[in-house]
Parts: C-alpha cells; structure tokens; sequence
C-alpha cells in the first residue's frame, strides 16, 4: 500500500463509527480479502495501521486499497454476520474461518414427541426450531446445560416410548425430566419445552412472569424443592435479561430492507438472507427530484432494485407500509415469476433483523453524502442533468483488426459494479475500425436494456476525443436516447469532451472529477484487454492445430474443453488424447507439437 492509500484510508476511518459491527478489507479489484467484527468499528480497524511487526497484519495491509463496514446492533450480531460474510467470501486472509467451521447452533427439536435439545453445525428443514449462531462456542455448551437444569429437556436420542426401564444418570445429575421412564408426564414435558424455547428467544419477561407464578404455587403447596428450582431460574432470568439476545434463525429466502431519506436522497440496504445465513448485502441510492414521502419513496427504490435481481427471496422485510404494497407485490413477483411476499415485521427477530438493516441505510446516506461531493462535482463541471450516480464506460480492443472485443463497465455511486462489467465480441465491423466498434457495442448493450427495461445509467464514458463523443452521441440518438449524458476522455493530453464542452475540458492532475474519469477508462480497459488477450490466445490455440487431418471442429472443441493451452497438451501422452480424439489423431497432435 502506498503512503497517499494509506493517508485516505487513515482519513476515512476518521467517519468510521464507534460502533460495533464488521469490516471489510478489499484490494485494487475491490475484493474482499479479509473480514474482521469489532465492538468499535472506528477503534478495531484503526489499530491495524499501528505499526506492527506482524506478518499477517502487513501482507494484509500491502494489498488493500479500500475498507468499508456494516454496523450491527451488537457484537453477537457482528459475530453472526462476520461468520456468515465468511463463508461466502473465503476471504484469503481470514485462514481461521475459512474452512467450513461454521459456528454452533441450538436445535430444539420440535417435531419429536418429546423434544430434546442438542449442538449442531448444520440449519436443516426437519420442523425443528434453530437458535444461534453461538459465538464463542462454548455459550451453546453453557445454554444447552441451562435448558437441561431448569427445563429438565433431554439431551439424548434415545427411542420413547422405548425399552427403558430407568433413567440414566442425568436423571440423578437433575439434568432430565426423564419423559423415557414417564417420570415426567407428556403435557408437563410440552410445557417444560415452551418455556425452554421462550427461554432462547429472548423472551425473558414473559417467561419470568410464568416462574414467578409457578414458584409462589410450588410454595403455597409447600413443594420446597420445587419452589427453590423456579427461584434459581428466576436469578439466572434476572441476571441475562440485559444481555443481548441471540437471533433464531428459519431456512426461509428473504431479503431485509433498511430505509433511510435525507433532503432528495433516499438509500435502501439490504440483506440478502438465504437458508437461514446472510449471504450478502448491497446499498442503493437514488437521488429524488423531489422529495417523496417515505411511503412513495420505498417502493420506488425497490423496484429499480429489483429490477436486476436473480437470486430471488421468497419474502421481502420492508420497515414500514409503502404505498400501494400489493401492487409493488404483484410486480416484484411479476419480476421473480414466483410470488414473493412484502412483510412489515412488528416483533420477535424480523423486526431486530430490519432494525439492522435501518441503521445501516442511515449510515450509508450519510458516508454517501461525504463521497457524493465528487460525483456533484462531475455534474458541475461537466454540466449535466443530473448526479452521475450510475455511469457506464465503453472500450475497444483489437490487434490490427483483429480479434476485435468491446467491454462496458458499470460504477455505482462512484464505485465499480464487476457483477455489471460485460463484454462483447465484435460482430459487425471488419478491421480495425474503433469507432464503429464503439458505436456497435452502444447499440447493442442499449437495445438490450431498453427490451428488459433494465436502469439506464445516468452518465456515459467513451474512451477517446471528439470523435468517439459525436459517434456515441450519434448512435445514441438513432436509439432514441439522446437525452442520456456523455462524455469522452482523450488520452495523452486528458482533455474531456462533453457537448457542451466542445473544444474539450482540462482539468487540474489532482482534480477528483479526472481522477474518477480515469478510473473509469482504465477499469474499461483492462477489461477488454483481458478478453482480448484470451480470444487472442484461443486463436493461436487454434491455429496450431488447423490442417491436421481427421481433427475437425467437434474434437477441436472437445481438445479446448479439456486443455488449456498447447504447453498442456504437449505434456498429455498419446494414450490421453486418444481417449478424445482417437488414436491415430492424437499421435499426429503430438507429433506435430514436438
Ligand atoms: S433420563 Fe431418559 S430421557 Fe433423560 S437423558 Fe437419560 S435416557 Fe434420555
């Protein structure tokens, strides 16, 4: 990392909250390479850059560029959403974590006639009711023992109704009701389980008021020993109530929506649940021309969210009521083809899980509002309608006309999208004609979005001068879209181009407004040069292979599936490449690669 990183990463996590939550270390291709939790988000990642002799801690910090940050309710919360972040992004320093040991769970397991308590790694659909996840994992140990003392619920797999005749010794430990040898009678065991269950949501009251009752009756029945058990689970009741609360979690798909809205900004945050873990989470924000009450101003953003969705939840969790709720229902599930149910939680985890997601909505409106400032800055100067929040930048590739590719990349708010970068082969110019292959690419990407009404980017970049400005601005309006904003960048002397800035634009080295403006064009090309380079590649793969008598395009392509290049087909014996292409074919292969 070099010292200007390092000084605008320090300066960043100036705004960092002293809160607790989790970090996200990411490196020049924004990708996540390392995930920490932290009760002081601003305090944990701050001490990184202490300096240290640790390895780890330097290599980490040589490749990171960018740390962003999710703030959760409680550190409890910060472990479940660090483990779960984890998982789906085997981040390549987090080695503790990065093997599958997911952390413990507590399954009640409901569906049985007499339920027992027991650890588990794995949430699975069988009826019974999951809490965790515990962190450190010895609490779940600690809560199973706590649910075994005052619930008497067993912890064994045993058969029941079995061949039992007496209890085992949890029985004398007075860890087990002993429903095995009836000890126990059924509905006293399914009342012991309901309060068990209260016990691990979290309800503490509720279940306080029902021991408080039990105690006083065991008392004036003068069931001493009785009255004494409700009494300790009254102290321990008593003791944790403050303590925070662990989530249950369920195997449903569901989306989390946190809402905030500032002046004409509204963002969205959403946590993307499914089969019960957090699999990831993304931000929008959209600037409004007016400002829309929240009602109107919610279903707004998620159906522009929604719009290129894939991995589709069974439920969304909205903050409040938006206007209209089942027709934004009808028209999500319209989207998903499947219905999807809008849901506005009042209680119980839901309700903890949309909190969450409400408090990182506010805090991204208001970081955002900071990193906005260049972006506005882009609208100034480059005098156009509106904030460029989505911006889509073009770039072609070719050798002499050959292999001709185009890439278009996407940055959100100032930051790349990679999921949105795609690439095209060029299909309808011969040579090495870059105009054309720009104005090929604009059309082709533009029809696609207008036929699957997909968001159309507030601003777009062409790599090059005046030239490729008129030519996109051209196609652009054979398209019917000349209301969408361009701008180009000349290489070498960096001057910009917009229409109203016909003569070109130069900006100050330092400028941000140029600065973003080259991220754009260089991100652009490194990614048609990479495609490029492998088509290129491929060709001469090819290449070497053509005339060979007996390998035609079918073998041609089987030989590509399996080898990667000709160095790796060159190492495969004959017997190998028979399996492929026959015998015969192969000894020639090999013989002409020697
Ligand atoms: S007493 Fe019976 S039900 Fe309880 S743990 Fe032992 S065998 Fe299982």
């Amino acid at each position: 990392m070099s010292d200007k990183t390092k000084n605008s990463l320090k300066t960043k996590l100036d705004t960092f909250p002293k809160k607790p939550g989790i970090y996200f270390f990411k490196d020049r291709f924004q990708t996540i390479i390392y995930i920490g939790k932290a009760r002081s988000l601003k305090d944990r990642v701050k001490s990184y850059f202490i300096p240290s002799k640790d390895a780890k801690i330097n290599n980490l910090l040589r490749d990171t560029r960018d740390i962003e940050y999710i703030l959760t309710g409680s550190e409890k919360e910060a472990s479940f959403l660090e483990n779960n972040f984890i998982q789906q992004y085997q981040p390549k320093f987090n080695l503790r974590l990065k093997d599958d040991k997911s952390f413990p769970y507590l399954k009640l397991s409901l569906q049985d006639r007499y339920p027992g308590i027991y650890l588990t790694r794995r949430v699975e659909s069988d009826g019974s009711k999951y809490f965790g996840p515990f962190s450190p994992a010895h609490q779940a140990r600690q809560t199973i023992h706590l649910i075994s003392k005052f619930f008497g619920i067993r912890t064994c797999t045993e058969k029941i109704p079995g061949k039992r005749k007496r209890p085992c010794l949890e029985y004398d430990l007075k860890l087990c009701s002993a429903p095995c040898t009836e000890l126990i009678r059924e509905p006293d065991y399914k009342e012991n389980v309901n309060n068990a269950q209260l016990f691990l949501e979290g309800k503490v009251e509720k279940l306080l008021k029902i021991s408080r009752e039990r105690m006083n009756k065991a008392a004036e029945r003068q069931e001493f020993e009785q009255a004494a058990q409700w009494r300790d689970l009254i102290f321990t009741l008593e003791n944790i109530k403050d303590k925070p609360k662990m989530i249950s979690v369920g195997l449903d798909d569901k989306d989390i929506i946190g809402f905030a809205q500032q002046k004409s900004s509204a963002a969205l945050y959403v946590f993307m649940m499914r089969k019960g873990k957090v699999s990831e989470s993304e931000s929008i924000l959209i600037e409004e021309n007016d400002k829309m009450s929240p009602g109107d101003s919610l279903p707004f953003h998620l159906n522009r969210f929604y719009q290129n969705r894939k991995n589709w939840p069974d439920k969304i969790l909205l903050p409040f009521q938006p206007t209209q709720k089942l027709k934004l229902q009808d028209e999500i599930s319209h989207l998903a083809r499947k219905s999807v149910k809008l849901m506005v939680p009042y209680k119980g985890k839901n309700k903890k899980l949309v909190e969450l997601a409400d408090r990182n909505a506010e805090i991204i409106l208001q970081e955002i509002s900071h990193r906005l400032i260049p972006l506005e800055e882009v609208r100034q100067i480059l005098n156009l309608r509106r904030t460029p929040l989505r911006i889509e930048g073009f770039d072609v590739s070719n050798t002499g006309g050959e292999e001709s590719v185009g890439s278009v990349v996407v940055f959100e708010k100032g930051h790349p999208r990679k999921q949105e970068y795609r690439k095209y082969k060029i299909k309808t110019v011969i040579g090495p004609d870059d105009v054309a292959s720009l104005q090929e690419i604009i059309w082709r990407r533009y029809t696609r979005l207008k036929r699957e009404k997909k968001v159309l980017p507030d601003l777009i970049f062409v790599d090059g001068g005046k030239g490729q400005l008129n030519a996109a601005r051209k196609t652009l309006r054979q398209m019917g879209l000349e209301n969408l904003s361009v701008v180009s960048l000349a290489k070498r002397e960096e001057i910009i181009f917009t229409p109203s800035h016909a003569q070109g634009l130069k900006l100050d080295g330092t400028s941000p407004v140029l600065k973003l403006l080259q991220h754009i064009r260089d991100e652009a090309h490194r990614f048609a040069i990479t495609y490029h380079r492998k088509k290129r590649k491929k060709r001469s793969f090819e290449s070497e292979l053509d005339g060979i008598p007996g390998l035609g395009p079918k073998r041609k392509l089987r030989i590509f599936t399996k080898y990667k290049s000709l160095a790796e087909i060159k190492k495969s014996s004959v017997d190998e490449l028979s399996k492929i292409v026959g015998k015969n074919v192969a000894a020639i292969i090999l013989e002409k690669l020697k």
